[in-house]
C-alpha cells in the first residue's frame, strides 16, 4: 500500500491482518457458547506461551499497568516489604504502584545502561525478609534485558514471591514461568502478544494464589481484586457462563487469533527469530557508529533497541525525516536523558524486511542531516549477520 506507515515503536506494534479482522466481526454475547470456547482456548494458549501449565491466568480489560496494579493489589498488604529491581522507567512505576498499597519498598536501581548485579540482590534478600520482589524483564525506556531465571532462583531461596513485568517481553523473550519458579508473569496485549491495546494479561503461580488467599486485609482495589476475577476465570474454564465486568469480546477473539499464530510458529522459534533479528539490527546500528543504551550486547533487549542520537544531530529533525520515509519510531522515555536517544520496536511479527526499511530510512535521514557515513553500510552489516543464521 503506497504511503502506508510502518509502525516500529515499542508498542503498539504492527498487527496481523487476521487479528485486526477479529476486531471487526459481529460482537457476540460474552456468555455465548462460542465465546466461552474462545476464552478457554486463549487461556490454554497463554499457558503454552508463558510455559506455565500450572498457572492461573487472568484476562482483563485494561493495559499493562493494570496487570502490574493487579499483582500489587492482590499480593501486597500494608507494610509488606517489596524489593524493586529497576533498570529504568517501568521499575520506578512498579515502585509507585506498590507504594500506593502501603508496601515498604526498596528500589535497587541499575546504573544507566547496566543491570543490577545478582550479588546486590542476594545481599538485600539476606539482610531483610521481603515478601516479594519485582523484575522488569525488558525495560522499554532503556532497552535493557534482565535475565529473570537466576533472580527467580534467589527469590525461591529466600522464600520471596517473584513478580515479572513482562509487558515488553512475553512472546518475544525467553520465559519459562513454571520451570524458573516465577510467581507472576504479566503483560499487556499491544506488544509481542500482537493484539491492539486493551488487555491486561497475567499468569499467577499456585503459590501466589495461596499467598493471596491468606491475606489478612481486603484487596484495596475493587476492579483488580482476584475475589472478583478468579470465579470468572474458573467458571469459563468449566465452560460455564459467568459475569463480573463485561469482557472485551472482540479483543479476546483477537487474542485467541494471535496466540494461535504464535503457537503455530512455535514459541521457541518465535523467540529465536526475535533474537537473531535483534542481533542483526544491533550489528547494523553499530556499523554506522551509533551507540546503544545497553552497555553490553548480552543485556540488550530483543524486542526493542534504544539508540543515542549521534553528536550534532537534532533528534526531533531525525525522527521527523524518518517519519517522512513512512517509518514511525519512538523518542526517548527516561526523563533524565529523554532528548538524547530514540527507540525502535522490533517484536511480534517483525521480519527482516521491516528492519531493512528502518535501517534504510535511518541512513537516508542521517545522510540528509549531514552525518558522515557510507550509504548502505548498516544494511550490509544487517544482511551479513542475517546470512549467518540461514
Ligand atoms: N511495563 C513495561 C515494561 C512497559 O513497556 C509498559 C508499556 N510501555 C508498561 C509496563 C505499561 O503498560 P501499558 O502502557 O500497557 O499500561
Amino acid at each position: 500500500m503506497k504511503g502506508r506507515k510502518l509502525l516500529m515503536i515499542p508498542g503498539p506494534i504492527e498487527f496481523e491482518p487476521d487479528v485486526l479482522d477479529a476486531l471487526g466481526m459481529a460482537t457476540t454475547s460474552h456468555i455465548a457458547h462460542d465465546f466461552i470456547e474462545v476464552f478457554v482456548n486463549s487461556v490454554e494458549l497463554m499457558r503454552e506461551v508463558w510455559k506455565s501449565p500450572e498457572g492461573q491466568a487472568f484476562i482483563v480489560a485494561g493495559t499493562g499497568t493494570l496487570a502490574m496494579d493487579m499483582a500489587a493489589a492482590n499480593l501486597i498488604e500494608q507494610g509488606d516489604r517489596v524489593l524493586v529491581i529497576s533498570t529504568g522507567y517501568f521499575g520506578k512505576r512498579f515502585k509507585d504502584i506498590l507504594d500506593r498499597y502501603g508496601a515498604n519498598t526498596k528500589i535497587l536501581e541499575a546504573p544507566l545502561g547496566e543491570v543490577v548485579s545478582l550479588d546486590a540482590i542476594e545481599k538485600e534478600l539476606k539482610t531483610e525478609k521481603y515478601k516479594a520482589l519485582t523484575i522488569t524483564h525488558v525495560d522499554t525506556s532503556t532497552g535493557i534485558l534482565l535475565d529473570p531465571e537466576p533472580i527467580a532462583e534467589l527469590a525461591q531461596k529466600y522464600n520471596t514471591l517473584s513478580i515479572l513485568d513482562g509487558v515488553c517481553s512475553v512472546a518475544g523473550e525467553e520465559i519459562n514461568q513454571d520451570e524458573w519458579g516465577l510467581d507472576v508473569v504479566l503483560t499487556g496485549s499491544q506488544k509481542a502478544i500482537g493484539v491492539p491495546p486493551g488487555l491486561a494479561l497475567l499468569m499467577a503461580s499456585q503459590k501466589a494464589i495461596e499467598v493471596w488467599k491468606k491475606r489478612k486485609t481486603p484487596v484495596l482495589n475493587y476492579y483488580a481484586d482476584w475475589n472478583n476475577w478468579l470465579p470468572i476465570m474458573r467458571a469459563y474454564e468449566e465452560r460455564k457462563p459467568s459475569y463480573f465486568g463485561t469482557p472485551p469480546v472482540n479483543l479476546i477473539v483477537a487474542l485467541e487469533t494471535s496466540l494461535k499464530i504464535i503457537c503455530k510458529e512455535g514459541i521457541d522459534e518465535r523467540i529465536k527469530r526475535h533474537q537473531f533479528l535483534a542481533k542483526a539490527f544491533r550489528a547494523g546500528i553499530s556499523s554506522i557508529n551509533l551507540k546503544m543504551l545497553p552497555k553490553r550486547d548480552e543485556i540488550a533487549a530483543n524486542t526493542l533497541t534504544a539508540v543515542y542520537y549521534p553528536d550534532k544531530i537534532d533528534g526531533n529533525a531525525l525522527r521527523a525525516k524518518i517519519a517522512d520515509s513512512n517509518v514511525i519510531i519512538a523518542g526517548g522515555l527516561l526523563s533524565e536523558i529523554k532528548t538524547t536517544y530514540f527507540r525502535i520496536g522490533h517484536m511480534g511479527s517483525v521480519s527482516p524486511n521491516d528492519l531493512i526499511a528502518v535501517l534504510g530510512a535511518l541512513e537516508r535521514s542521517l545522510l540528509k542531516l549531514e552525518y558522515t557515513m557510507e550509504p548502505g553500510k548498516s544494511l550490509q552489516a544487517f544482511q551479513n549477520e542475517l546470512l549467518k543464521s540461514f
